[in-house]
């Protein structure tokens, strides 16, 4: 097991040698530094954070503005015609939306549609081209061109557009506990609050919590963390579809799933990338636990909205396990400080991605995309109507 911090210092005080005096002190000293480094982190963070006050989704704006930057010369029926080929088409005309007949994932292609039906009554004419993939399409970094495709997530090195992801509604990741897919962003916003409220900060157990499958291996330094240290962390590999052997739980059994509301019981929940960013991150601030989010290149839309330190507490991809340890020992050690960040990134969530706002970013995302558009948009008659 990891050596924790108070085990150091009681193997030193039981020690009179001058060479473990010399040892405690030089550990004292680092294991300050590196307080104050955080504490001077999080202050720095308030110091310069301005809370958004706004109550449509204005506080998202920024995001959709820099996504259309590259389109900013005017959209052309070439780029329309290179983005088709990455993605989904659709056309709103009239006020009515239409679709080409085959979706590649019919429940994400509902979960967006929900949205964009609703609003297609009050939007101009347009095209558009919607990437279900899990991953963006286009990226400057690789020589692509700039096209316009709408997808969930990006990094900053892909000109993709990103767009509320399926799951706000329905057609997310279906998982033994969500057989239909992990969705209805409004219910669990309910539910899993709910949850939280019933285990009240003093309740929860001071413990890291995981659970979810190995998309990415960038999770395993805390899965073996938690095997080492399992009074620390309760981190452990679930099996999805992809599942083939216990290679693909790091070399142990699958563990039950857990729900959402059953997270709450902890207080420290490790957000991790996947294929492209995780539908879990946003459900985890329901429960008002401290969210330790791990990693910063993977967005969606209202990832920017979120502030590190104020909301939650970054980590690098790059943690060693024991820097994962030193992360979760500052926080038991400064549990007012948790609780604050907790709350805080509960209370952001909460006021800003209501269901609400999803709705009125596409909406804002639509109406500023089709501004952009230089061409004229032709009724394409293979498409059906929604
Ligand atoms: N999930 C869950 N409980 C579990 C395992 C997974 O709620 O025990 C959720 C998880 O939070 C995520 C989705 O199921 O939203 C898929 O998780 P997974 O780790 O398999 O993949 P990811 O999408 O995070 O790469």
């Amino acid at each position: 097991a990891l050596v924790q911090s108070g085990e150091k210092e009681s193997m030193c005080s039981s020690s009179i040698g001058d060479k473990c005096t010399e040892n405690h002190n030089k550990y004292s000293k680092e294991a300050n530094d590196w307080h104050s480094r955080i504490k001077n982190q999080i202050q720095q963070a308030l110091d310069e954070y301005k809370p958004c006050m706004a109550k449509n989704c204005s506080c998202h704006k920024d995001v959709l503005e820099k996504d259309l930057l590259p389109f900013k010369g005017g959209i052309t029926k070439e780029m329309f015609t290179l983005a088709q080929s990455k993605g989904t088409k659709y056309q709103i005309i009239d006020g009515k939306l239409y679709r080409q007949k085959d979706c590649h994932f019919p429940a994400r292609c509902a979960g967006i549609e929900h949205y964009i039906k609703s609003l297609s009554p009050k939007l101009p004419n347009m095209e558009l081209a919607i990437n279900t993939r899990d991953w963006p399409q286009l990226n400057r970094e690789w020589g692509h061109k700039p096209a316009p495709v709408f997808s969930f997530s990006k990094t900053k090195e892909y000109y993709d557009i990103m767009y509320p992801a399926w799951s706000f509604w329905e057609g997310g990741p279906a998982i033994a506990l969500y057989p239909t897919g992990i969705g209805r962003w409004d219910q669990h916003r309910l539910s899993i609050s709910s949850a939280g409220d019933k285990w009240p900060w003093d309740k929860k157990e001071d413990k890291g919590f995981f659970r979810g499958s190995r998309t990415n291996e960038e999770r395993d330094a805390l899965i073996l963390l938690s095997r080492s240290n399992p009074d620390v962390v309760d981190a452990k590999y679930t099996k999805n579809q992809a599942w083939k052997s216990d290679a693909d739980t790091l070399f142990a059994d699958p563990a039950k799933e857990v729900s959402f509301e059953d997270h709450c019981k902890y207080k420290y929940l490790f957000n991790y990338r996947g294929v492209a960013a995780s539908f879990r991150l946003k459900h985890l601030f329901l429960c008002k636990s401290l969210v330790f989010h791990v990693g910063e290149d993977w967005l969606e839309f209202f990832y920017p909205s979120l502030k590190p330190w104020i909301h939650y507490v970054p980590l690098s991809p790059k943690a060693s396990q024991e820097e994962i340890m030193k992360y979760i020992m500052y926080f038991k050690e400064h549990d007012s400080l948790a609780k604050e960040i907790a709350e805080r990134g509960f209370q952001h969530i909460w006021d800003h991605l209501t269901d609400k706002d999803v709705e009125c970013y596409w909406r804002q995302l639509l109406k500023k995309y089709s501004k952009l558009v230089k061409y004229d948009i032709v009724k394409d008659y293979n498409l059906e109507k929604i």
